[in-house]
């Protein structure tokens, strides 16, 4: 296959393909040449959607997108140092990025850029079935550039790297190569998997929010299980901080966190430093320069555990486990009702999570007032205590409620 116009013309939105047409001819009006690459050709070819789109221009994409931006009247976001620009065409965001050279001066730092023709471009790539382009040139529309063999990688249902030193140069891509593999149901290509298996300590030179960030992308997958179970199974996890391990347990947790809230990143990240001491989760928290709610989660899951015994006890009224979970955020608590194995411990967690949480008192400071209450600590104190009352079913309607303040206040 080398020409996709029939493709293109079936799968893509017509706005887009108008859009890819004129864009082609306007580059080819300044003698540049403009390429579709990345994920939306090789989704294309899978027939999957995939709106998101990337363009390369042999040239200067600043130069190409303040003409294309005229067309819709708006100014296009221009970052000179980077060669790319952004702007909005009808319902269309567009990413247009000049074609590019990189090296790495050292393994995992960031690429020295300098402009490239598109073949320089799709060498930098990741994998095979990313480094496919479409050329969009007017004479050439639709014309297949695929110099890595990612057609016949798609076909054969590979994730193949382009070189040897891929996983040297940047070794995110081996994070990347397991949401792809996942993902599409993949798997890695023999010598790559060797290299991959060989290079997981590269991860090393990379720097923590890159590797955060694939990290929570992979979380963000639609079967997180699928790819943590492959990240033992290739030492991926261990790479990351040694104490990590995806065992059955972890996957099954997974899975049923998965039902249970998909695309939460953070639940996922709770479930798999479940087993840590502190002191490997604060060496993983620096680790992957984890800062903000994240981290906050995760340190209030190691806070939680020694308490959770509590939980436990026999004739446990409601507003105990009330007053012991109400510190914690939510999903530090649903990651407990997950992990945790003991029957009473979780039902409890769960009682709180379905029930107890959303119980309020129907009087209020209002209320109070004007029973004869003043504003004050003992306010405070009262509601609470009206809180625990209603929790463990001693008042059950206002009236009762009223009546048990009444009775306090004499
Ligand atoms: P997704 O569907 O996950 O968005 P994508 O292929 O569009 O997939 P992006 O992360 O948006 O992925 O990256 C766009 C393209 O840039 C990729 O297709 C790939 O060609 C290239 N790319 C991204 N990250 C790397 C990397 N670390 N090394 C080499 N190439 C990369």
């Amino acid at each position: 296959m080398d020409n996709l116009i029939s493709k293109m013309e079936n799968r893509l939105p017509q706005e887009l393909l108008t859009f890819l047409r004129t864009a082609g001819e306007v580059a080819d009006n300044q003698g540049q040449r403009l390429y579709l690459v990345g994920g939306a050709v090789r989704d294309l070819l899978l027939q999957r959607p995939n709106l998101d789109f990337d363009l390369v221009v042999e040239g200067d994409a600043p130069l190409l997108a303040r003409q294309l931006a005229k067309a819709s009247g708006e100014k296009p976001a221009i970052h000179r140092q980077f060669g790319t620009a952004k702007f909005r065409s009808g319902n269309l965001s567009i990413d247009l990025a000049t074609a590019r050279c990189e090296t790495y001066s050292r393994p995992g730092a960031l690429p020295d850029v300098t402009p490239g023709k598109i073949g320089d471009d799709l060498l930098r790539r990741d994998f095979s079935i990313n480094a496919m382009a479409i050329d969009l040139t007017r004479n050439s529309f639709g014309k297949l550039l695929d110099a890595y063999g990612g057609l016949n990688d798609l076909e054969q249902r590979l994730i193949r790297i382009l070189h040897e030193r891929s996983f040297i140069d940047d070794a995110t891509r081996i994070l990347r190569a397991l949401r792809y593999e996942q993902r599409l149901g993949f798997r890695l290509e023999e010598a790559t998997e060797k290299l991959l298996r060989e290079h997981t300590s590269m991860l090393d030179t990379v720097s923590g929010d890159r590797i955060r960030h694939e990290l929570e992308l992979n979380l963000k997958e639609e079967r997180p299980e699928r790819i943590l179970r492959r990240a033992e199974q290739l030492g991926v996890l261990k790479a990351l901080h040694p104490s990590l391990t995806g065992n059955g347990w972890l996957a099954e947790k997974f899975e049923q966190a998965c039902q249970l809230q998909p695309l939460d990143p953070t639940l996922y990240m709770l479930l798999l430093i479940y087993h840590l001491t502190e002191e490997e989760n604060e060496q993983l928290i620096a680790r992957l320069s984890i800062v903000g709610e994240l981290g906050r989660n995760m340190r209030q899951v190691l806070q939680l555990k020694p308490m959770l015994h509590t939980l436990a006890e026999s004739d446990l009224p409601p507003s105990s486990i009330y007053r012991l979970l109400k510190h914690y955020s939510l999903t530090t608590i649903t990651a407990f009702a997950l992990a945790c194995d003991t029957p009473i411990i979780r039902s409890r967690l769960e009682l709180y999570l379905s029930d107890l949480r959303y119980v309020k008192p129907s009087i209020d400071g209002e209320d109070l007032k004007r029973l004869g209450l003043q504003p004050g600590p003992r306010m405070g104190k009262m509601l609470q205590a009206l809180l625990e009352a209603k929790l463990d079913g001693k008042v059950n309607t206002r009236e009762e409620e009223e009546a048990l303040v009444r009775q306090w206040l004499k």
